[in-house]
């Protein structure tokens, strides 16, 4: 009886543990609350296989990508660099697209037909996303290739604009090239986030030209090798898009409604990254302290990032430094010392970690009714 009982009790258990790991979905899903009037989607739009310099099939990068909770990649070869060309001869530049569009269409992740313009500087690497046919943006003038990509209605940007190989100095240099791709309405955004690396230059650079600020990973091997297993995520892009297809999402591209994430650092424009950091953190309430003017107010961070504040109101903390961290789904209580009893209060902290513009970190605030 005991040991039927004790199996019954080992089976639920197993159970359980199953009903819970099914799926792609792992430990690692990424969350991130949408804004007013758009919905939030997270985007990895700069990748590479087997069909480019990358080690891993297509397939796998679907795999990753639903494992990590993502809404949108695309996959984007180099055209001009095939270094397995010998044992994956690669005579249709659309056929990454298509085996991981095949392995997506059961799981409702949105895969976008992509292809890395590759260069030397002063041309540099460009990401095109959105075309319909990756075959006829392989040519020999760069110039051409950008003329193809505006005709197919592509979204275009800048890689790794900061990258040495390119730019000993570490800086971006926009070129007279680039102006000219700008200028013809051929290059529509930049990456201020790729792979492990964050240039403020870069942001200063969208931010003056009205480029779509994007984070990537520029994955090559594993995403658990490369980040998971070190505590990281990838970086990713944030799309704020009116609705989750693909024309949902170029809209928001060309509209520029977006917000560079990797791990604690958010990087946007103020109009985005404003509204995403106060969904971020919901008040779960608010009471005085028996018998004292100290208000206990309840953070929960409910998205995927550590956020890190620093308090900006007119009253100090209690029991705690100025500069606090509510790590990602954790809840903390800030007790404030307002000095009298009030009804309401706004809480006004500084992300830290949240770039709306060089040396410039978005301060949020939060219109607090006391209990
Ligand atoms: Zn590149
Ligand atoms: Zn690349």
């Amino acid at each position: 009886m005991i040991r039927t009982s004790l199996l019954a009790i080992l089976l639920l258990i197993a159970f359980t543990n199953y009903a819970q790991t099914h799926g792609h979905k792992s430990m690692r899903a990424l969350d991130y609350p949408d804004i007013e009037g758009f919905k939030t989607l997270k985007t990895d739009l700069h990748q590479h296989t087997v069909f480019s310099d990358g080690e891993v099939w297509p397939s796998i990068r679907v795999m990753e990508a639903l494992r990590e909770n993502l809404d949108v990649i695309s996959l984007t070869e180099h055209l001009e660099y095939q270094p397995h060309e010998e044992d994956i001869p690669h005579p249709d530049r659309n056929r990454s697209y298509q085996l991981a569009l095949e392995e997506a269409s059961d799981h409702g992740l949105l895969v976008i037909n992509g292809s890395e313009i590759t260069r030397d500087e002063p041309i540099g690497h460009s990401n095109a996303i959105f075309v319909q046919d990756v075959n006829p943006l392989l040519t020999e003038e760069a110039t051409a290739a950008f003329e193809e990509a505006k005709k197919q209605g592509a979204f275009v940007f800048w890689n790794h604009p900061a990258w040495h190989a390119q730019s000993p100095t570490g800086n971006p240099i926009l070129s007279e090239f680039q102006r000219d791709r700008i200028k013809n309405g051929e290059l529509h955004g930049i990456e201020v986030i790729n792979e492990f690396d964050y240039a403020e230059e870069s942001l200063a650079l969208a931010l003056e030209h009205n480029l779509t600020i994007m984070g990537t990973s520029d994955i090559h091997g594993l995403i658990d090798w490369q980040y998971l297993e070190k505590g990281n995520h990838r970086p990713i892009t944030l799309v704020f898009a009116k609705e989750r297809t693909p024309a949902g999402v170029k809209e928001a591209l060309f509209a520029g409604r977006t917000a560079a994430v990797y791990n604690s650092l958010f990087v946007g424009r103020e109009e985005y990254l404003t509204p995403l950091l106060k969904a971020c953190v919901e008040i779960t309430g608010a009471t005085y302290m028996q018998d004292t003017q100290i208000l206990r107010v309840g953070l929960k961070n409910i998205s995927s990032s550590d956020l890190i504040f620093e308090n900006q109101m007119p009253y100090t903390l209690y029991s705690r430094s100025p500069v606090f961290t509510i790590t990602a789904g954790e809840e903390i209580t800030l007790q404030i010392k307002t000095l009298e009893r009030k009804a309401k209060i706004t809480l006004s902290l500084k992300a830290l970690s949240a770039y709306t513009a060089p040396a410039k970190q978005a301060i949020i605030n939060w219109e607090v009714s006391v209990n």
